[in-house]
């Protein structure tokens, strides 16, 4: 499920060289380690404001300590995303022990927030700092559990994820692209390398949500 031309596409040296391709001896080792969960979407749903996209994790996953961390890592920001979840403030209190489906919530937005930061700054030609921003860079989500129809896969949870949008398209892309990488955050546990291994660049993903932001 991982967009490896994606993640690829980002071209940097140090990121280039994660993403090589594994030798033999590599390549067995990863597999026998590195199993990814298959977090993804099967339906969307678009309204004035926000899209409600129904996704599916297996069934009793949750984040754990090791897949917070590389989550934190990857996305520095987003332990910080306002939360009130179970009571909390801030994601960061919430992560650990949340439903895979609650993390693509919070990195859609934070993909969102990310794509519209880079596009105002390159306009603006000087550095902006993240608390100068323009204040409707700010989304809101929200993620609640589904009923399983009878007809569903025993083998995984459906969750009903709605983040608002200024941009309908860079909301959809987004949050394909947060369960590509919900995925890979949640197959941390299994990587013999540690959770902070091999963070790939995310460049190739922001670059096509610019892209699209700017359609
Ligand atoms: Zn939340």
């Amino acid at each position: 499920m991982i967009p490896g031309p994606i993640f690829a596409s980002a071209g940097h040296g140090q990121e280039g060289e994660s993403m090589a391709e594994p030798t033999t001896q590599q390549r067995t080792a990863s597999n026998q380690a590195v199993s990814r969960p298959d977090i993804h979407i099967t339906s969307l749903r678009l309204r004035v404001d926000a899209v409600d996209a129904i996704v599916l994790s297996p069934t009793g996953l949750t984040v754990s300590s090791a897949a917070a961390r590389r989550a934190d890592t990857a996305f520095p920001k987003l332990v910080s995303h306002v939360c009130v979840s179970g009571g909390h403030q801030r994601f960061g209190e919430e992560i650990i022990g949340t439903e895979p489906a609650h993390l693509v919530e919070h990195l859609a937005i934070e993909l969102m927030v990310q794509t519209a930061a880079f596009d105002e700054r390159e306009r603006s030609k000087v550095a902006i700092p993240d608390r100068q921003l323009r204040a409707d860079h700010t989304y809101t989500g929200h993620t609640s559990q589904v009923n399983r129809l009878p007809s569903d896969d025993p083998a995984f949870d459906p969750y009903q994820v709605s983040i608002t949008y200024d941009n309908d398209l860079v909301a959809i892309r987004a949050l394909r692209y947060a369960c590509d990488i919900a995925s890979w955050i949640m197959s941390a546990d299994n990587d013999p390398n540690g959770p902070s291994a091999n963070i790939p660049s995310f460049a190739g993903v922001l670059k096509e949500l610019l892209r699209l932001y700017r359609s």
